[in-house]
């Protein structure tokens, strides 16, 4: 059966995690926010929302700021880090709002004390949040240098006991086995075991992530942000790129196109 909002109502997921990298909210542009970008993707969240899924987002900061890089510029690291996670939070107002005005209720919670723009990181609340139905935006990653919002996405997910962590990518449509952009031949998987992505050392997310992921069983999701509507057809189980989990690890019969 389908709803209202076009979602199939036979759902895989209650609870999702969706981690948007910085780049994602970029688009095109070579820094910053893409206005366009971002009401597209706040408008795919209003309808996974719209149809009953209890949805938790972790944003990156990667558009404006990246820690490492500030880093080979010559700044201390821990404050380019302190930076970057400042840098996740202007992401978080930016997706907030582009969330509200399409209607949807948001409370963002940020994992370093900013309260006069975001309400401090306390689990039971983000929870007791996502139950009432309200959109929750986790913000300034871990709140610790050296860490990376990938690392936030697995932690919040498995903090809130999200069902999975949808990983949106923005130029590739999974895991292949060698880079498809320069072997057009390389197969997608599509499921891999933990152990295997984290052997092949695959740009899933960085091992720190995965390993947290893989000790608590949490699935994961590798998607295309491009493909059309892909957030709102991913949380309703209906396209996936590359599931990562307890799977046993497998490959398309064909190459598949690149988008
Ligand atoms: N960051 C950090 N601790 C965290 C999360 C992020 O120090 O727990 C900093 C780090 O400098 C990072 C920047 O914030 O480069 C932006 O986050 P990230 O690179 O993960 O964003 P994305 O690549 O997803 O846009």
């Amino acid at each position: 059966m389908v709803t209202a909002s076009g979602m199939s109502d036979e759902r895989p997921y209650k609870r999702i995690l969706l981690k948007l990298s910085g780049e994602a909210l970029q688009g095109d542009l070579p820094y910053g926010i893409d206005p366009a970008m971002l009401d597209n993707i706040a408008g795919q969240i209003n309808k996974v929302h719209g149809a009953g899924l209890e949805v938790a987002i972790v944003v990156g900061g990667g558009n404006i700021v990246r820690g490492s890089e500030a880093e080979a510029a010559g700044m201390d690291r821990s404050t380019a880090d302190y930076a970057g996670m400042l840098a996740t939070i202007i992401s978080a107002l930016f997706l907030q709002d582009a969330l509200e005005r399409n209607g949807t209720t948001v409370r963002t919670q940020s994992a370093i004390t900013v309260t006069a723009v975001a309400e401090p990181y306390i689990r039971r609340r983000a929870m007791r949040h996502l139950e009432k139905g309200r959109v929750v935006i986790f913000a300034a990653g871990t709140g610790n240098p050296y860490m990376t919002t990938d690392t936030a996405a697995a932690l919040r997910a498995i903090e809130i006991d999200a069902d999975v962590l949808l990983m949106a990518k923005k130029n590739v449509d999974g895991v292949y086995e060698a880079d498809p952009f320069k072997e057009p031949s390389a197969r997608k998987f599509q499921t891999l075991s933990y152990l295997d992505a984290l052997n092949r050392r695959v740009q899933v997310m960085d091992s720190t992530a995965l390993t947290l992921c893989m000790e608590n069983s949490l699935p994961i999701v590798v998607f295309d942000l491009r493909r059309l509507d892909s957030i709102v057809r991913v949380a309703a189980g209906e396209y996936a790129g590359t599931k990562v989990g307890d799977f046993e690890t497998a490959l398309e019969e064909a190459p598949a196109a690149t988008t």
